[in-house]
């Protein structure tokens, strides 16, 4: 009998893979094991609930036409699911199930190790707790303490009205995405924090890529499936960071789909986070895509010289610290990688002020920076630059500190100086002296063409970047 069920079954695979990819074949049908044929039923065993229910939900038809031609048009399959696996003194628990949509679950019986019967339901689970659910938030991300600017500002506005009316606007799903330290954690755990706060009957649960993905391996592996849906589908506000991570991870990509829909279905409210926008989005399967694009997409940019400036004071007032203008202006203008680095800068700063009992200056921001942003470090010398640049645009360097006023020589010039800005510790007005004694509001505006240049210019930006990258080897080095 086990025979026939073993041929049985491997002609119905032959037949399955037919219709279905290699992925769903090895995912949803390779684990299963043929238990037995009775006259003209199958019985089949899955390793979850889970399994089972995707199947039916999935594959009812390909299963359908499988049986009917191996084993004939009577045919039926029934499951035997294995709900938990057992241990060397429990053996394995299973249900077994008839195959086919409609059929009632709730007749379903269960057989333990020791022949008992007893009532089993699928649909039984721990009803979360908004109040006790972690909702792995930290607390100090708010939106009090978000800055905004012309960077931020679409995105920082969806996330109000996403916080005021969870699930019920079109901002649903709502995908935030934008380069490293742009403030996107920031900003949904902003949210999170302003829902549970407003709204406490509320399910909140921020979870990044890398939670998601041990979670949901870890339920796989111990036939948890079913609880680890269950878990997430009581969720009102999913917050899912950094999704750019699920790329290629096609399963977990599945189950993500899986949830997602129900939880959209049901009009909960999900927000996701990426490093790039959807459209650009590698490895992902095109349903999930599409289903990204289907609420709002907004993205963060780089934050301006202003936002930067406002962060810090910001920061530092609610600190209770105060910074000397001139301070807060250099940082602005001289950690320019980005605000996880700035924020690095500051607590360093704080931590010399209040610790260390030192007076915040220009000298003490000077030497912190030194230590966290090991790309600005004073080993290149504005000699270096001016040489490279002007290596680089063909022109004499004496140029660069004379007082020509051509456009060919005024640029390269402009951009040794930020270069000088960015890679040298010199104060502005210590770099107008090594360009043939201009003043310090000169040097600003040179910065600020180069930044516009390279907001309108693709060609001159790539000259930047090609010339940062062999500043960056020299620092190195
Ligand atoms: P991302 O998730 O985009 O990489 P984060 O949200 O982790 O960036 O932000 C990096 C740091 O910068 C955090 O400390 C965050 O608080 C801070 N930050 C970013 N944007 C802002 C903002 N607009 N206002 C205040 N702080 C910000
Ligand atoms: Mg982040």
């Amino acid at each position: 009998m086990e025979v026939n069920a073993t041929n049985a079954w491997k002609d119905c695979l032959q037949i399955i893979g037919q219709s279905v990819d290699e992925q769903n074949y090895n995912t949803w049908f390779k684990p299963i094991v043929p238990l037995r044929l009775e006259g003209d039923v199958l019985t089949i065993q899955v390793p979850s609930q889970f399994f089972y229910e995707w199947l039916e939900e999935h594959y009812v038809p390909v299963l359908k036409q499988a049986i009917h031609a191996i084993i004939g048009e009577n045919a039926r399959l029934e499951y035997s699911v294995v709900v938990d696996s057992g241990n060397q003194r429990n053996p394995p628990l299973v249900v077994n199930y008839p195959n086919g949509a409609g059929i009632k679950r709730s007749n379903a019986q269960t057989q333990n190790g020791n022949g008992n019967i007893e009532e089993y339901s699928p649909f039984s689970f721990k009803a979360l707790n908004p109040q006790t659910v972690n909702s792995r938030l930290n607390p100090h991300y708010t939106f009090e303490n978000f800055v905004e600017g012309d960077c931020n500002r679409l995105a920082r506005s969806a996330g109000i009205a996403v916080s005021k009316k969870p699930g019920t606007t079109s901002f649903n799903p709502l995908m935030l995405y934008g380069g490293v330290g742009v403030g996107k954690t920031h900003l949904v755990q902003a949210i999170g924090n302003e829902i549970k706060k407003n709204l406490p009957s509320k399910i909140v649960l921020y979870v990044d890529q890398n939670d998601f993905t041990t979670q949901f391996l870890n339920a796989l592996q111990n036939h948890k499936m079913q609880e680890f849906q269950n878990f997430y589908l009581q969720v009102d506000l999913l917050i899912l960071d950094d999704v750019q991570f699920l790329a290629g991870r096609e399963k977990t990509q599945e189950i993500f789909f899986h949830i997602f829909n129900q939880l959209h279905q049901s009009g909960k409210q999900v927000i996701m986070t990426s490093d790039c926008p959807p459209r650009d989005l590698k490895g992902f399967q095109e349903r999930l895509l599409s289903r990204f694009k289907w609420g709002l997409t907004a993205d963060l940019q780089e934050p301006d010289f202003e936002t930067k400036l406002a962060i810090i004071h910001n920061k530092m007032e609610s600190d209770g610290i105060e910074i000397p203008s001139e301070v807060a202006e250099y940082l602005a203008y001289s950690v320019d990688t980005n605000l996880r680095d700035m924020e690095g800068v500051l607590n360093s700063l704080i931590f010399h002020a209040t610790l260390l009992k030192k007076r915040i200056d220009l000298d003490l921001a000077k030497e912190v920076l030194r230590n966290i942003v090991k790309e600005i470090q004073a080993d290149v010398s504005v000699d270096f630059i001016q040489k490279m640049v002007a290596e680089y645009f063909k022109v004499d360097i004496e140029s660069l500190k004379a007082k020509v006023k051509k456009r060919e020589i005024v640029i390269p010039r402009q951009l040794a100086m930020y270069f000088c800005k960015r890679y040298t510790q010199l104060t502005l007005a210590l770099i107008g002296q090594n360009f043939g004694g201009r003043d310090h509001s000169t040097v600003i505006h040179a910065l600020e063409s180069v930044e516009d240049m390279m907001k309108t210019d693709a060609n001159f930006k790539n000259s930047v970047d090609e010339l940062s990258k062999k500043l960056k080897l020299r620092v190195a080095s």
